[in-house]
């Protein structure tokens, strides 16, 4: 019989595109799995998502191995051990919960993982992050097909609990004898999705802390005027806290500064008042008075003179108000030894950095200017280690749907990060810099 060469060719490209959109739908089935493990907080399905990770590895055969610092709160971590294992390792750390969701909000249901006919997947954890844990592992599924081998060994990190704090996962993890022995140079976190077509990126991030303020003052009548009752003392703080807000937030209207290069005060309660059955007491001006701020810090930002701004204008004695502050304080550039902990250097003089932009650049991304965090990642503790961490999610031309209802990434834009992480894995692992640890570690 004689088969015509047209024929062999169409049969070829029928094969070739056949098998590359098989492979695309296994990668978006493999991504809607873990999805559809419900890992949201007040009871994340911890254990079936480390099940489901240790079987992709297994698949990959990658090392791999359970951590439970905590009891009922899995680390796993992975391993592809490199060429060379005294060189610093590379760590690829994700968090495996994700926030609750409000299920009538969501025109899908946030643990279905369905696709609509644009190819948006909606899901809780889509975004934020289940997204960059599993495009870490498809990179390394493309590379190990290519046949690539790494010089420096990746390690990847699925920590739970970043979204109640990190501090019975990430903190554990970076706390341990085995992540000391893990010699990391440096790790890739999370970042944020970006609306328009170039990446978003960071290299620090702002230090939450909590406030409470308590004004207390004497009772009375409330058709009585007269000075320093509790509500008086409380809205005359409120008035300086709003002062400063707006300052700040005028500086990010203005374009002079970027969202987290600010300090942010926001009021999460106001508390006062003397219940009566139909609601409160209303000729009665109550005895004591509270309020309560979210606050973040970014990191060159002097944590004293705020802490004095607090005791002198917001809670000040003199006016019978005292505070309670709760602050993450990461360590000081004096306590550790690059100096450099919570600011992850980005100028193109550093390695890592050069590395990142030239990955990205070959896999046709496009990254932006080098931001601060607005918020608060496990990216903290790994710096708090004097580690650089970078935070970076691979989704542009994407709204910022963390914590939102009806979370979605279009799975192309998923196909796409995968191909930069498969650049930028290649590009650190391939890296020798110095053979020395421990100068590789200082130059880095
Ligand atoms: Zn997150």
């Amino acid at each position: 019989m004689e088969v015509s060469l047209n024929a062999i060719i169409t049969i070829f490209f029928f094969f070739l595109i056949t098998s590359s959109v098989q492979s695309s739908t296994e990668i978006i089935t493999r991504f809607q799995q873990f999805l559809q493990i419900n890992t949201a907080h007040p009871n994340p399905k911890y254990y079936e998502a480390a099940d489901f990770i240790i079987s992709q590895a297994k698949s990959l055969n990658l090392g791999f191995e359970t951590l439970e610092f905590v009891k009922g709160k899995p680390v796993v971590l992975l391993k592809w051990t490199g060429k060379n294992q005294n060189l610093p390792s590379i760590l690829l750390n994700s968090h495996t919960d994700v926030v609750p969701a409000e299920h009538s909000k969501w025109i899908n249901p946030p643990f279905d993982a369905n696709v609509d006919e644009l190819g948006d997947i909606y899901a809780r954890g889509s975004q934020d992050m289940k997204c960059v844990g599993l495009q870490y592992l498809e990179a390394i599924r493309r590379l190990k097909t290519s046949g690539f081998q790494p010089i420096r060994t990746v390690y990847l990190s699925f920590v739970p609990d970043e979204e109640i704090g990190g501090r019975t996962g990430a903190k554990k993890l970076t706390e341990s004898e085995i992540f000391s022995k893990m010699n990391v140079g440096i790790v890739l976190d999370e970042g944020l999705a970006s609306p328009n077509e170039t990446y978003r990126i960071f290299y620090a991030e702002r230090s939450a802390w909590s406030l409470v303020i308590k004004a207390t003052g004497s009772p009375g009548h409330g058709a009585k005027l007269y000075d320093n009752s509790a509500m008086e003392n409380l809205l005359k703080s409120i008035e300086s806290v709003r002062r400063f807000r707006a300052s700040q937030f005028d500086m990010v209207k203005a374009g002079l500064k970027a969202e987290g290069e600010v300090i942010s005060v926001n009021m999460a309660f106001l508390q006062s008042g003397t219940p009566s059955p139909t609601g409160f007491v209303m000729n009665l001006q109550p005895s004591e008075a509270e309020a309560g701020f979210d606050i973040r810090l970014p990191p060159f930002a002097d944590p004293a003179s705020l802490e004095k701004r607090i005791s002198e204008e917001w809670a000040p004695s003199t006016r019978n108000m005292t505070f309670e502050l709760r602050q993450y304080k990461p360590k000081t550039p004096t306590d550790d030894k690059s100096g450099k902990a919570h600011i992850s250097p980005t100028d193109s003089s550093y390695a890592w950095w050069k590395l990142l932009e030239k990955a990205v650049k070959k896999a046709n991304g496009k990254l932006g200017k080098p931001e601060v965090f607005p918020a608060s990642t496990d990216a903290k503790y790994f710096r708090d280690q004097g580690i650089p961490a970078i935070g970076f999610s691979p989704m542009a031309s994407t709204p910022i749907l963390l914590h939102d209802h009806n979370e979605f990434l279009n799975q192309a834009e998923y196909l796409k990060g995968i191909q930069m992480y498969e650049s930028i894995i290649k590009e650190f692992t391939s890296y020798v810099g110095s053979d020395s640890d421990k100068a590789s570690r200082e130059e880095l």
